[in-house]
């Protein structure tokens, strides 16, 4: 804004630098989108001064009658969307959300399982530098090494040997349907908790294009940012009215200070936004064109883990052209595609290197690019990383990105001032 540019030059040209940077960019970051003006509007707003310990209706601070109609309609909105029964949004990221739930569901030592981070699992799901996996006993599954997919009765081996108290589904990077009644199924044999983490699905979710988890779930938690284009934070929900007191008091006082009312007023937006039938249409395209870009890098003769995508993402596996992810990652972004490099399931590769990349529709399908569009991306990814050699290649790449970008506008009612 003008206040900004004159009270502080130098946040708002990086800002108006950054704004830049993802308008001339395709971003196929699969956890990345672009929130609409009003969400970005009400993140922006005098809500980020106020002060509001507790729940509404029941907070320990003066002033909060506006906070808490626009916390109520943002919990409102969240148990709408996803029909639970009750909803937190304070959580200020997925990490806090799902720490919560160990706060609420566990003891420090007690054993928990979920999927493996070099399979797609998250580091809050037990990795060793993550509280996770320091203070709790993760134990982990993987994918099926074959089908690469998930294989129910390998997880239900595995979880009659290790007993875990809580049994965690929903990953960062798997391509794939999560078949909740199977994991309900398979928690209730070995009488474990089950926790669905939807970060990544959650648009599809709510949009009702990927099976529900709420009638399976003792607790589902998300973040906003992902599929379901909110703010940068997290939630909560339950089936389980009385579970849901606990897990309000895990979120504050056990693991938060004052809730983020900027960020609550921009979640109860995109709720909103979530509940159109627009936002059905835009999962719908999601779908769509992750379905195109991997038909056609699969064309182009490039291995896909699972050998394709069931949602937003897909892994392409790089072993088989002699690649690494590192590689991929930087060619792709000398031409301007912003995506990241990811292991694949038993990748030799450090988690530096890796053997994959990660892509993901939710941003670009956002922009307005459809089918055609995704088709032609799948060819700009192939061209360049078959020819890893080739400047003019590069080059073409490059101009092929730009064009993209400069028919799919991006924010245009905000302007970058031109320096005089
Ligand atoms: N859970 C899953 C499955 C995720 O993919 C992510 C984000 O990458 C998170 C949790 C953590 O979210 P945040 O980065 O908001 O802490």
């Amino acid at each position: 804004s003008d206040f900004l540019a004159s009270s502080d030059p130098a946040v708002a040209e990086l800002i108006n630098q950054e704004l830049q940077r993802q308008r001339d960019h395709l971003e196929l970051i699969a956890s990345e989108n672009f929130t609409s003006a009003a969400v970005l509007a009400a993140q922006g707003s005098v809500l980020t001064n106020k002060y509001a310990e507790g729940l509404p209706g029941k907070r320990y601070y003066g002033g909060c009658e506006f906070v808490d109609k626009i916390e109520q309609l943002a919990i409102d909105r969240a148990k709408q969307l996803f029909g639970a029964a009750h909803a937190n949004v304070q959580p200020h990221s997925g990490a806090q959300a799902n720490f919560a739930v160990f706060l609420t569901l566990l003891e420090p030592g007690d054993k928990f399982m979920g999927m493996d981070l070099s399979h797609g699992g998250h580091l809050t799901h037990g990795s060793p530098v993550n509280v996770s996996g320091k203070w709790f006993q993760a134990c982990h599954y993987g994918v099926n090494q074959q089908t690469e997919e998930l294989d129910y009765d390998q997880i239900r081996e595995l979880a009659l040997r290790e007993r875990p108290k809580l049994l965690i589904c929903g990953y960062s990077a798997y391509p794939r349907i999560i078949d909740f009644e199977k994991f309900r199924s398979i928690a209730d044999e070995v009488g474990a908790y089950l926790l669905a983490d939807i970060a990544h699905i959650a648009g599809l979710v709510a949009s009702g294009l990927h099976p529900d988890p709420i009638p399976y779930c003792d607790v589902v938690t998300t973040t906003t940012h992902k599929t379901l284009r909110g703010p940068r934070a997290g939630l909560i929900l339950t089936r389980d009215p009385e579970l849901g007191k606990k897990l309000d008091k895990s979120v504050f006082p056990g693991n938060q200070g004052g809730p983020l009312e900027h960020v609550i007023a921009a979640k109860a937006v995109a709720f909103a936004e979530a509940l159109k039938p627009e936002f059905k249409a835009y999962s719908a395209q999601v779908i769509d064109n992750a379905r195109a870009l991997a038909t056609q890098l699969q064309d182009r003769g490039l291995k896909l883990v699972s050998n394709g995508t069931d949602n937003h993402l897909m892994l392409v596996d790089l072993r088989s052209i002699g690649m690494t992810g590192k590689q991929a990652d930087q060619l792709v972004s000398g031409v301007n595609i912003t995506a990241n490099k990811n292991t694949v399931p038993f990748d030799p590769e450090s988690p530096f290197v890796t053997s994959g990349l990660r892509l993901g529709s939710p941003a670009m399908t956002t922009r307005g690019l459809g089918v055609e569009e995704f088709t032609e991306i799948g060819n700009i990814i192939a061209d360049r990383l078959l020819n890893p050699d080739s400047a003019d290649i590069a080059e073409d790449c490059r101009r092929r990105v730009k064009a993209l970008c400069d028919r799919f506008p991006l924010y245009s009612h905000i302007t970058i001032p031109v320096p005089a």
